[in-house]
């Protein structure tokens, strides 16, 4: 792009390809949630990841190996997680589909913000801490409900089958929820544009969605702040501050 593009100029670019558009979607990753306080994990020593390394703790092989030491890890971020609150970037997504120009919201985070803000089609393809499993009976109970189920070992346990509860939260080494995928990838290739907010779209499988939307000759529009594999690619490549972006979209949408 030449020369010097303002936030509002690109805002009323990105509110137009909106307006003409009739099936985007938006997808997600951690920079939405950053104003909200979360910091981006693949930020290290920062918050809650100060002095651990997500990749040793945060992996099914780490939970069955020493589901104590996982949960010592996890219950304070459970907890720090369950306070944070959805900020005007979150809003402004969910505002986008009450004014139906967006489909649904895929997102890479686990933080139910989404939710939180409002939107209503959310598909979480890392999964959410809304809601915790047993891993061998698959009983299930809600973030509320998951401290009650520790015991003086530390170990959240199930309260019908004494199996081990975990987050229903996509660990490193776990496979993504097969449903939720599917219903990406069909998103993605039936999108004519695809909004990526906040993600650097370099995890895949998720980083392969956009591949799909211009494959089947959908737009793409990026706002993140670090470079992605698919900016030569995308329409409008915003550099902005999510918070700022958005809200100048919602305006320029008028
Ligand atoms: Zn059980």
């Amino acid at each position: 792009m030449a020369g010097q593009v303002g936030a509002s100029t690109q805002a009323s670019e990105l509110a137009r390809l909106l307006r003409e558009s009739d099936s985007a979607v938006v997808l997600t990753g951690a920079g939405i949630s950053v104003p909200s306080g979360i910091p981006d994990f693949r930020s290290p020593g920062t918050g809650i990841w100060e002095n651990v390394d997500p990749f040793e703790v945060a992996t099914i092989e780490a939970f069955h190996r020493d589901t104590r030491r996982f949960w010592e890890f996890y219950r304070p971020r459970f907890e720090t997680l369950s306070e944070k609150r959805p900020n005007a970037a979150h809003e402004a997504v969910a505002e986008l589909e009450r004014r139906d120009l967006i489909e649904a919201v895929v997102t890479q985070n686990i933080d139910r913000l989404h939710h939180g803000a409002g939107s209503e089609r959310v598909i979480e393809v890392h999964g959410s801490i809304a809601t915790s499993s047993c891993t061998t009976c698959g009983s299930s109970w809600l973030l509320e409900q998951v401290e009650a189920l520790f015991g003086d070992d530390g170990v959240a346990e199930c309260t019908g089958c004494m199996g081990k509860v975990k987050p229903d939260v996509v660990l490193f080494g776990e496979m993504l929820p097969e449903a939720a995928m599917t219903e990406a990838r069909e998103l993605a290739m039936a999108a004519d544009l695809m909004l990526c907010v906040g993600s650097s779209l370099e995890v895949y499988p998720v980083a392969g969605l956009p591949e799909l939307t211009l494959s089947a000759g959908g737009r793409l529009a990026i706002l993140t702040q670090g470079p992605t594999p698919y900016d030569g690619e995308a329409d409008i490549r915003i550099h902005g501050d999510v918070v700022e972006e958005l809200t100048a979209l919602l305006s320029a949408l008028g």
